[in-house]
């Protein structure tokens, strides 16, 4: 189990996801508070979105072969938006609005700018061909089609296409209860003196706001002494109330790392070298039944572990159907020579320059620093054994695009 060889980062994830079992449970959500949520039914339309043709600007539907070029045409009826339409009488316009339903028979609107109003009616200037300016019926949603699969992650863009479908309430799974438990007889807590030998408890705050970002309820979060018993009695208890505990710290393979030894005891434990740079070692286990995924202690590699490692299987838990971190290619503004064999998340920004876009890295890549990532806006990935020069395209993955 606590090989030597490293595990990629591709196969940590491939096992992690193997025992990633989604909830089952859902519930009844209202559309407003339904941001984050994941749907648990497919979402099909009801009926055509828009619901009617409607003009997609400002003035004057009319029939393209009543036009002759200079004629006038008399302005028979007004349409604002919002009501229904009465057939347009041959040989004159309607006005209407953005929005405004086209009367039957028309089949073209005009633009109120390409329309000159004269005492006779309205001259229009320009070639009219049929359909201009038409939005048509269903051209956003058809009716029985599936506007949204089971599995949606909901951003305020899928609130808006549910509320077009006339959904006022939605059926999500419910969300993920996750018990943080961070390991450290040298952690306390923000407002209180430290002590010599102590440090404030980073990762707790860094997993909250992690946590929360990613759409989950943290029912429990405790810092764990280091003796086996408090562990033991601490994982028993998050394995109660929790769908997934994380852990932090109390996994490498030194004698003060409880966690590691009691998730041994308990059985089924995973225990990874991960061939990446922060982040090596990693835990999977079980307290139980409830699963227990164990993050190095180190706070750069908390942040780098949950976002490459916990999200992916975090999302499938949560019932996202499909979790794909595309990240972008870009030039690299910076050198690191490599000569790991572990893939190193280099904490780094986009940076302009004039039309060009590189990837900054910021200088110390420490572990235990921590501020480097609030100067960063995501990861660029260092490959095994490669040198990274400037100008070299390199895969960079925004925390916005990891969270998103
Ligand atoms: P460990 O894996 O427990 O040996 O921790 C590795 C390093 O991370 C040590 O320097 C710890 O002091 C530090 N560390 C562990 N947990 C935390 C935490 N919750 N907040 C800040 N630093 C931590
Ligand atoms: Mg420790």
């Amino acid at each position: 189990m606590t090989g030597q060889q490293l595990t990629s980062l591709e196969e940590a994830i491939a096992l992690l996801l193997e025992r990633a079992e989604p909830v089952t449970d859902r519930e009844i959500v209202p559309l407003a508070g339904s941001l984050g949520r994941v749907l648990a039914e497919d979402q099909h339309v009801p009926a055509d979105v828009p619901p009617a043709d409607n003009s997609g600007v400002d003035g004057y539907a009319v029939r393209a072969s009543d036009l002759a070029a200079g004629h006038a045409l008399a302005v028979s009826a007004r349409i604002p938006a919002g009501q229904a339409p009465a057939a347009i009488e041959p040989g004159t316009a309607v006005r209407l609005f953005t929005g405004s339903e086209i009367p039957d028979g028309a089949d073209a609107v005009v633009m109120q700018e390409h329309v000159e109003v004269t005492d006779a009616g309205i001259v229009i200037r320009t070639e009219v061909s049929a359909g201009q300016n038409i939005r048509r019926r269903g051209q956003d949603l058809r009716a029985g089609d599936v506007a949204l699969a089971r599995g949606s992650r909901i951003r305020p863009q899928e609130m808006g296409v549910l509320a077009s479908l006339g959904a006022p309430r939605v059926p999500v799974w419910r969300r993920l209860r996750v018990a943080i438990l961070n390991t450290g007889d040298e952690l306390v807590d923000p407002g209180t003196a430290l002590k010599p030998g102590q440090i404030y408890n980073s990762n707790r705050f860094t997993l909250l706001g992690l946590l929360a970002q990613a759409g989950c309820d943290v029912v429990l979060c405790e810092t764990l002494r280091d003796t086996r018993e408090a562990t033991r009695a601490t994982l028993v208890r998050a394995a109660a109330q929790a769908d997934l505990i994380i852990t932090s710290g109390g996994v490498s393979v030194g004698e003060e790392d409880h966690v590691r030894v009691v998730l041994e005891e308990s059985g089924g434990l995973s225990l990874w070298r991960l061939a990446i740079k922060p982040g090596k070692p990693l835990a999977f286990g079980e307290m139980d039944g409830t699963p227990v995924l164990g993050l190095p202690g180190n706070p750069a590699s908390v942040l780098v572990t949950f976002l490459m490692v916990g999200l992916p299987y975090l999302r499938k838990r949560q019932g996202v159907a499909a979790y794909r971190i595309r990240g972008e290619q870009l030039p690299a503004g910076f050198t690191v020579a490599s000569t790991s064999v572990r893939r190193e998340f280099v904490r780094a920004r986009k940076e302009r320059d004039g039309q060009q876009v590189t990837v900054a890295a910021y200088p110390n890549q420490s572990s235990g620093m921590l501020s480097s990532a609030c100067w960063a806006d995501g990861l660029a990935v260092v490959p095994e054994h490669t040198t990274v020069s400037p100008g070299d395209m390199i895969t960079y993955y925004s925390f916005a695009e990891l969270l998103g």
